[in-house]
């Protein structure tokens, strides 16, 4: 008895245990042919020891993540392909250290603010106060729960009847902090602001906003492994996590015209589609927001990051969508208002030519299968002129990051209006 409980409690501090990223070092190598394209894919389906933040494509630079211990292997194989690297960031878990430093600071006046990253706790309890502060326009409620029993959250704001709607998604993939840092800004600036062009954007279209797409994964990239990206449901004897954004039902696990899926059927990688469309409670979450709300949207945005996109349909085939050249002229308009704020140059097109295969992803779902015609995926700050850091962008940009998108948001709702949407 005494040694089963030792046992458990043996059992109970290793799960508890923070993987370290110690002297890590992130390179950015540039795959030119399809040998070195095959390599790199190869360390994403089979490796444990790299790992890759974005599924490489040909000509275009890719972040792999590399342990001391594979140093001199990462150098010896880079080297045979004849492939560029670039050492990016010299020691990952500094750069983790650094970011949450200042939340970790008490504070007299625990006032919420976007000077550090919030937990799950403290956004819950930010949309509670938020919810219950502006009664009459906001609300929250619990759409879904995940794996772990975590609640999935809609925040809505609607300051009067007859509008039309967007709705955005963030953070389902757990590591992309930023994403839900600049959800809940968005929802502070929609009830709080007197900028003309915000009040105008909150008054006139109704918002449905899920900070948290996927809870239990955020958790265990704050409380275990700073670089998670999936869900965190059982699905082998070996691994946990679905990739939330491949697990939409439209043209789930569809190869393109080059024979890449842009998805995953191994459990263990990164872009696991899932056992079937929709098998996650996140996604069917996010789906029975689509489903009770049907005719409502006119704009689907799922917030990630990094990499300065704005990405349209489709992820699963090179075919442009049908609606390309409007997708792509609303687009401009976001990109041009976004880089008047700080500088900052977003790509905008389909997100299979401009920068991977990606099929079972939100915005082709939303697009494909609900008809909703403009569907974005973002893609915000990571790397760039203002330092390389991926996924663990330091609190300092929190705010120019939201305040830049919101500003893109703004020009994306006004050209969406010529086009006769969102009036
Ligand atoms: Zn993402």
């Amino acid at each position: 008895m005494k040694f089963l409980a030792l046992l458990a409690l043996l059992f109970l501090s290793a799960s508890a245990e923070k993987s370290r990223f110690d002297n890590y070092r992130v390179y950015s190598v540039t795959v030119e042919n399809y040998q070195q394209l095959q390599a790199i894919q190869y360390l994403e389906e089979h490796s444990d020891a790299y790992n890759i933040f974005e599924s490489p494509h040909l000509n275009a630079d890719t972040e792999i993540l590399v342990p001391p211990h594979k140093f001199s292997d990462f150098e010896e194989l880079t080297e045979n392909l004849g492939m560029k690297a670039k050492l990016i960031i010299n020691n990952y878990q500094e750069l983790i250290d650094e970011e949450i430093k200042p939340s970790r600071t008490p504070r007299v006046d625990a006032q919420y603010d976007w000077v550090s990253y919030k937990n799950l706790n403290e956004i819950n309890a930010w949309l509670d106060q938020m919810a219950a502060q502006y009664s009459s326009v906001a609300s929250v409620r619990n759409i879904g729960t995940t794996i772990q029993g975590r609640p999935i959250r809609l925040f809505k704001i609607s300051k009067k009847s007859g509008n039309r709607g967007i709705f955005v998604e963030a953070n389902i993939h757990a590591r992309e902090w930023i994403s839900s840092a600049t959800a809940t800004y968005l929802i502070n600036e929609l009830l709080t602001s007197t900028n003309p062009d915000i009040v105008d954007i909150s008054t006139n279209i109704d918002w449905y906003i899920i900070t948290n797409a996927n809870p239990d994964g955020f958790v265990f990239s704050w409380d275990s492994n700073r670089n998670w990206r999936k869900t965190r449901a059982p699905v082998s004897a070996l691994c946990f996590g679905v990739d939330p954004n491949r697990n939409f039902a439209y043209n789930w696990l569809t190869p393109d015209e080059t024979g890449s899926l842009g998805a995953s059927t191994s459990p263990c990688t990164d872009t696991y589609a899932g056992p079937s469309p929709l098998s996650e409670n996140e996604t069917r979450a996010i789906e029975s927001v689509f489903a009770d709300n049907a005719g409502k949207f006119d704009v689907f945005l799922s917030f990630h990051s990094y990499g300065h996109y704005l990405l349209t349909a489709w992820g699963h085939t090179r075919v442009p969508p049908a609606d390309n050249s409007m997708l792509q002229t609303v687009g401009n308009a976001f990109r041009t208002a976004l880089q008047a704020v700080n500088g900052i140059n977003y790509a905008v097109g389909p997100t299979n030519t401009v920068l991977y295969a990606a099929s079972g992803a939100s915005p082709d779902h939303a697009y494909g299968h609900h008809g909703i015609k403009l569907a974005y995926t973002l893609e915000m700050r990571g790397n760039g002129n203002y330092g390389n850091y991926g996924f663990v962008l330091p609190p300092q940009f929190i705010i120019p990051n939201a305040q830049e998108v919101i500003a893109g948001l703004v020009g994306l709702v006004r050209s969406a209006r010529t086009f006769g949407y969102l009036n």
